[in-house]
């Protein structure tokens, strides 16, 4: 194949075990994913639980759970294993322990013996850590050492000049050294900070390509020293862009509800997607499209089809709004083309969780009228919930439901009463033949079609919106149609 390289493409995926999975997370998981599999790949997962105060329980589930439900597959991580193992920055300890010491050792980094006292001082006074023990004289540093104060390590940064970096989306990127302060490498408890670890991980697992967000750029020249001390070839790296809050202001946030024009709250954690009726080849094609783009004007393609065209040096590298409006209709296109049993596969749980039983061969005829209908599958409960519900205990609903403009409750019960001889006499009680006989019968009767037929849906289905009044009544069948329209007569006959 063409777009298989010599040596692998290996990406991966290392976040943070916080909690539950944010979709800006995955959106740029995503695109370490599509390009592992353009390539022809692998993608790894890994855990970074270095800040052990940050870690939630749960966290790797709720990833698992996100990536399994978004069909996104994964080489190796810590729940399949893989060759380059464990996948857990916290079993992982000695490793960039032994790699701290070296930079030590070789000069690249120090023994910082700053109390908190002492950094409490310096931030007091205005600025960053002061380096104050970045060049002790041998003497003093045993001194330290013998006293067995705890230290961390930090990584020397020089202290002027440049260092660039070259990023698949930005190009050549210059920091000016100065800029930079010797950064924790190793904590006192024996953690590494991201810093370290990622770096030794990204080495030892033999990831090609570091795809992250671009909060990560201003570190970038701390990562690339430490890379070069460490004497190890770096990868190549891609800062991605973030997405901001629907309104373009400020950062998605993580924790914060955000709230769209039209009040509706906006998802930003994978299981709200699954919650509010999303379908997850919906939501990665939404997500594939923040940042990147198909071409040809192409908003809705495959994942096969992302994958074939994805690189990342055609990701923007802006940051840009959360384009949450697209969701729905991106969703209602995937409702249009699912074939129908799938269809109902995924509606059959949303109308459980509503407290419908429901029948298996009602849905799959019901589905086929609501693909054209539905924005998301939560949708189905209002729209055609009423298909599941008990019919014996069915009853007519509220007059100013039944009754059309430019009617009252005698014309309607008259309109109604009239169609039930019509019904009743029809050969076959399917769609189009109801249909037909319905149109007739309006014009015989003198109303408009909409008067007919939309008197007929209230009465049938209990609502101002359903599925198509006649498909409707081909699926209730003859008997239960008939005795609908009845319960409506009656109910408009009654005094109010
Ligand atoms: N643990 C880091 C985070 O969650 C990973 C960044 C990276 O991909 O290197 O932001």
């Amino acid at each position: 194949m063409s777009n298989r390289q010599m040596s692998p493409v290996r990406t991966r995926y290392a976040p943070s075990p916080t909690g539950p999975q944010h979709i800006g997370g995955i959106r740029s998981a995503l695109f370490g994913w599509l390009f592992a599999r353009h390539h022809g790949g692998q993608f790894i997962l890994r855990i970074e639980d270095t800040d052990q105060k940050r870690s939630v329980p749960g966290s790797l589930e709720a990833i698992l759970e996100a990536f399994e439900w978004l069909g996104l597959d994964i080489d190796e991580g810590p729940h399949v294993g893989g060759d380059y193992g464990p996948y857990i920055q916290s079993e992982r300890l000695e490793l960039y322990q032994a790699w701290a010491k070296r930079l030590v050792e070789q000069g690249h980094a120090y023994k910082c013996y700053a109390s908190a006292e002492e950094l409490a001082e310096m931030r007091a006074a205005g600025g960053g850590y002061d380096r104050r023990y970045r060049d002790l004289s041998p003497e003093q540093a045993s001194k330290l050492e013998a006293q067995g104060k705890p230290y961390v390590i930090r990584f020397k940064m020089p202290l002027s000049g440049q260092t660039t970096g070259v990023d698949m989306i930005r190009g050549e990127v210059v920091f000016d050294n100065a800029q930079l302060q010797d950064a924790v490498i190793l904590k006192s408890d024996g953690f590494p900070t991201y810093h370290l670890a990622h770096i030794v991980d990204d080495y030892h697992m033999k990831i090609s390509h570091v795809t992250r967000a671009v909060e990560w750029l201003p570190s970038f020249p701390l990562h690339i020293r430490i890379w070069e001390a460490l004497g190890w070839e770096k990868p190549q790296f891609a800062h991605l862009p973030v997405m901001l809050n629907p309104n373009g202001k400020g950062k998605l946030s993580k924790r914060k509800q955000q709230f769209a024009a039209d009040g509706k709250s906006v998802p930003v954690l994978v299981h709200e997607f699954i919650s509010a009726g999303y379908l997850p080849e919906a939501v990665l094609n939404f997500l594939t499209n923040i940042g990147w783009n198909f071409g040809d004007n192409r908003e809705v393609f495959s994942t096969e089809d992302a994958i074939e065209r994805f690189q990342l040096k055609d990701v923007n590298p802006a940051n840009s709004a959360y384009p949450i409006a697209k969701l729905d209709w991106l969703n209602s296109q995937y409702i249009q083309t699912s074939a129908v049993d799938d269809l109902a596969r995924r509606l059959k749980p949303v109308l459980e969780a509503a407290g419908f039983a429901v029948d298996d061969d009602l849905l799959r005829r019901v589905a086929p009228l609501l693909q054209a209908r539905l924005k998301t599958l939560n949708d189905v409960v209002a729209m055609a919930g009423f298909f599941f519900a008990d019919w014996e205990t069915f009853q007519a609903p509220p007059a100013e439901i039944l009754i059309k403009r430019k009617m009252d409750g005698v014309s309607t019960a008259n309109v109604l009463r009239g169609a039930i001889p019509v019904l009743n006499a029809l050969d076959e009680f399917d769609h189009e033949t109801q249909h037909r006989a319905m149109a007739t019968y309006a014009k015989d009767i003198g109303y408009k079609n909409g008067q007919v037929f939309g008197s007929l849906r209230a009465a049938v289905t209990g609502q101002r919106v359903s599925p198509p009044t006649f498909e409707t009544m081909e699926i209730l069948g003859r008997a239960e149609t008939v005795r609908r329209i009845e319960l409506a007569v009656q109910a408009l006959s009654e005094p109010a």
